[in-house]
């Protein structure tokens, strides 16, 4: 079968492997009918995943149909149409059973589909410990709809819930990339007063605006000006930090009004200074990543109930044959892309 694989830093190949095979009781084989690009899989590329694996099938953000399962698995069966989720867990360890599963302390926990072991930028992926791993697609809602379901969304879904959002809110939320819009469709369920999104990219905030009127809009430079004129008490109740740079994250708290919650998101390339004298008496509240992604059979439950819609997300489409054209165009954030999708 066709595997997208990291072959050494900076290079990326399509390269015929044999199918999975079930390994463990708890595996199951997923047939791969759609996946996409994420800006981890970038990450690897370019050196900056230690863990990452040298001949390791990458992509991890992927729904398709149940084709075998093993001996334990008990909640699909062969035919299933599933997402699959970016992160493995046990479900039986400490952190799995508080609902903290990306701290799983399973060897195989975390983070290992298409970084320590094959992932599903392929015509197949074998997914360990299944029953947690792989979520059944309601009748009705289509792959596109779910393609984000146990990656980017799971994020958003997890970041709007742990920011203790209530209905008097200013949120401001800094990115508006694919993860910053599905936190954004998150964010919106809370029903806060008003929202604010800050992004430099004029392309992004157009996509904003033209899907989401409701919401504000704002750029770095105006960034804390505009927050401290729409919020009520010097700066935003809630910030989620979604962006990655060291303007977002300085932003982050600058614009945080006094004893405000501020959920950090953003993966970053190199350490954050938090200053601590000049943020004295502020009395924040941080949160940080990575996401618990427990909660796709609720996201699933939303999307078949139309509150959550990431397809507008999808701005391209390519056959696997052809994923060298959609990462060049994914990496160089070219003719307006926010995903691709890769059937
Ligand atoms: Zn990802
Ligand atoms: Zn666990």
């Amino acid at each position: 079968m066709l595997a997208y694989t990291y072959v050494e830093q900076g290079r990326f190949e399509l390269r015929d492997k044999p199918r999975p095979t079930l390994q463990d009781g708890r595996d199951a084989i997923v047939r791969v009918t759609l996946g996409s690009i994420c800006t981890s899989d970038l990450h690897i590329k370019h050196g900056s995943v230690p863990r990452a694996v040298p001949g390791v099938t990458v992509g991890h953000e992927m729904v398709g149909v149940v084709e075998e399962v093993g001996s334990d698995v008990r909640t699909v069966r062969p035919g299933d149409r599933v997402t699959v989720n970016v992160e493995t867990f046990c479900g039986e360890c400490f952190f799995c059973r508080h609902g903290y599963v990306n701290n799983c302390t399973d060897p195989n926990g975390g983070w290992a589909l298409g970084c320590r072991i094959d992932g599903g930028q392929a015509e197949y992926v074998r997914v360990p410990y299944a029953d947690q791993g792989l979520d059944r697609i309601p009748d009705g809602v289509g792959d596109e709809q779910a393609l984000f379901v146990g990656d980017v969304l799971a994020t958003g879904f997890w970041a709007a819930r742990i920011s203790d959002i209530t209905p008097d809110d200013t949120v401001l939320i800094l990115g508006a990339g694919p993860t910053g819009i599905c936190t954004l469709l998150c964010v919106r369920l809370k029903q806060p007063r008003r929202i604010i999104v800050c992004e430099p990219s004029a392309e992004r905030r157009r996509f904003v605006r033209e899907h989401y009127p409701e919401v504000l809009l704002t750029m770095p430079d105006e960034c804390e000006a505009f927050v401290r004129a729409q919020g009520g008490h010097g700066g935003a109740d809630v910030v989620l930090e979604v962006a990655g740079t060291e303007t977002s994250f300085r932003l982050a708290w600058q614009c945080a009004r006094p004893n405000a919650v501020v959920t950090v998101v953003a993966l970053y390339d190199r350490p954050q200074v938090l200053p601590l004298p000049e943020m004295y008496g502020k009395n924040l509240t941080f949160k940080t990543g990575g996401v618990d992604g427990c909660d796709c059979a609720e996201i699933l439950r939303l999307i078949a109930a139309g509150q959550i819609d990431t397809t507008p997300l999808i701005t391209h489409r390519f056959p696997l044959a052809r994923i060298d054209e959609a990462y060049r165009l994914f990496e160089q954030k070219a003719d307006g892309v926010m995903k691709v999708a890769i059937f």
